[in-house]
């Protein structure tokens, strides 16, 4: 089985059985490296861009979109490309992985249990939208994102 790691799991220092192979995408290297962490063993592979696509769809109909990063969406595309079992505590990774059938393992949160979608709501006025935008169309106001049934 393979293992992609995001950049906590390996600055904790998560480590699966010795057989296995670890894989990260380019942005996971550069933030451990940033953060000083060496490390040996590890495969690092590209995403294709379809692959990136496609975890883009699915994210924006789930409302993660806005709160991935760009390294956020490599990860979820290298685990879907390489069918890789992704550890990370992020929730929205663990969301979208979720909705896309990739398998994933929490570091030391309980994870969620079911899938969440969000969408936007207005503070000002108060209207819901699944979309995300800089300000309420209809009012201007400051749109937050909020967790839906
Ligand atoms: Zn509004």
């Amino acid at each position: 089985m393979k293992y992609v790691l995001d950049s906590s799991a390996i600055i904790e220092g998560f480590s699966p059985p010795l057989d296995q192979e670890i894989i990260i995408p380019p942005g996971v290297l550069e933030e451990v490296k940033n953060k000083g962490y060496e490390f040996e063993g590890m495969k690092i592979i590209s995403p294709e861009r379809r692959h990136i696509e496609k975890i883009e769809e699915i994210a924006r109909k789930t409302g993660d979109f806005e709160v991935l990063s760009p390294v956020d969406i490599e990860i979820l595309a290298l685990a879907l490309q390489e069918n890789a079992i992704i550890i990370t505590d992020d929730y929205a990774i663990q969301n979208v992985a979720e909705h896309m059938g990739i398998k994933w393992i929490s570091l030391h949160q309980r994870g969620i249990n079911k899938k969440v979608r969000w969408k936007w709501r207005c503070e000002s006025c108060g209207r819901y939208y699944s979309k995300y935008y800089d300000t309420c169309p209809v009012c201007g106001g400051k749109l937050r994102r909020v967790r839906i049934k």
